[in-house]
């Protein structure tokens, strides 16, 4: 008999999941559980992000790459595929583009294709609120954010669910985008004003800084003790949000030290001496309760958020599991 008729029946049916679906399925709270349980299993050593690839492809200015790793509590393997193509708002598009694509980790088979771009934002406004959540002050009551572009807005919602806040301030380079960030907050029915960078660091109890800024924004004499910063936007070498000088006198945490001390915004204090790689703690050490977080009310914590593929990944699985679940995937055989 030919060797390929006992060949097994391989036609496995492969599920499509829409951005327009993941809006619809994946909210704040299934995000929240799914990048707390991922940096989790990070720190207990059950989950792996794999080397980042990330290319100028010398075509279009797009800077493309793929965010990958397996998931081996949670049985996720996969990859986030995409970057960063700056013409496309003339196209009515969005600058960042990606696509995650996940494979059933006992067999390779492709599982599943799913549009990345809202993942990506409701996945990067999670961790910083996991962050919120284990490490601000319980009294938090003044938001800052620093910084009013499109991951901004995601941000403040998943913070504001953290603590009572009372009160969000915002200072923004490009101060004409601040509306956005004080409708969300007439929405919210919280106060909001726009600030200068000294009054935010004065007042605020947590900072979020999401910028693409290549220099310090925020210098460590204003900041109020206590505050819990989470520096979301620096995901490139040369990037930068606050003074290098914060991070020595902060307790750093971060969602993955190898990406935090080379492409995170602690890569400046490590470059100067001011801090070393064993200084940095994986928040999934304190979500764990390996490491007690917040030593008292006077510290100032500080989250160096990087971006982690698994983050993509786990938010990824699960709206391929409720789109599956509510018949909402598009079904096809390979
Ligand atoms: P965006 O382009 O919509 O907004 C950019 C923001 O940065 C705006 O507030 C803008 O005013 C400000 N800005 C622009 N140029 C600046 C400069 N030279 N100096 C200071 N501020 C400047 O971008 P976005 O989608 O909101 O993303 C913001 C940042 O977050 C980017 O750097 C992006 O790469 C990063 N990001 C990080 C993660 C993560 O997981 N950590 C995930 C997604 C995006």
């Amino acid at each position: 008999m030919n060797s390929c008729n006992n060949a097994p029946v391989d036609t496995p049916n492969v599920s499509i999941i829409s951005e327009a679906i993941c809006e619809q399925i994946v909210g704040r709270a299934e995000a929240f559980t799914a990048v707390e349980d991922v940096f989790a299993a990070m720190s207990r050593g059950d989950a792996y992000n794999f080397p980042v690839v990330r290319e100028a492809i010398g075509h279009a200015d797009a800077l493309y790459g793929f965010k990958s790793g397996f998931d081996r509590a949670g049985m996720v393997l996969g990859v986030k595929s995409g970057g960063y193509w700056p013409g496309n708002v003339k196209k009515n598009l969005t600058n960042h583009q990606s696509t995650v694509i996940l494979f059933d980790p006992d067999t390779g088979r492709l599982k599943s294709l799913v549009g990345g771009n809202y993942l990506t934002a409701v996945r990067t406004a999670a961790s910083s609120a996991v962050s919120i959540a284990h490490l601000a002050r319980s009294d938090a009551k003044v938001l800052g954010m620093v910084g009013a572009g499109h991951q901004s807005t995601f941000q403040l919602r998943a913070a504001v669910e953290q603590r009572e806040f009372e009160k969000v301030i915002a200072w923004n380079p490009h101060p004409e985008y601040l509306p956005r960030l004080a409708n969300v907050c007439e929405e919210l029915g919280l106060p909001f004003q726009a600030v200068e960078r000294e009054q935010l660091g004065a007042e605020s109890d947590v900072i979020i800084t999401i910028t693409s800024a290549f220099e310090a924004l925020l210098m460590k004499e204003w900041i109020k003790p206590g505050c819990h910063i989470a520096c979301m936007g620096t995901d490139t070498i040369g990037k930068q949000e606050v003074d290098p000088t914060l991070l020595a006198e902060a307790n750093v945490f971060t969602d993955e030290i190898a990406q935090s001390i080379s492409i995170g915004e602690a890569q400046h204090a490590i470059k100067s001496g001011l801090i070393k790689e064993t200084d940095i703690t994986p928040i999934g050490q304190v979500i764990n309760g390996d490491h007690a977080g917040r030593q008292n009310d006077q510290e100032i914590t500080l989250f160096d958020g990087t971006g982690v593929g698994l983050q993509d990944l786990a938010v990824a699985s699960v709206a391929a599991d409720l789109a599956e679940k509510q018949n909402l995937a598009q079904q096809i055989s390979l």
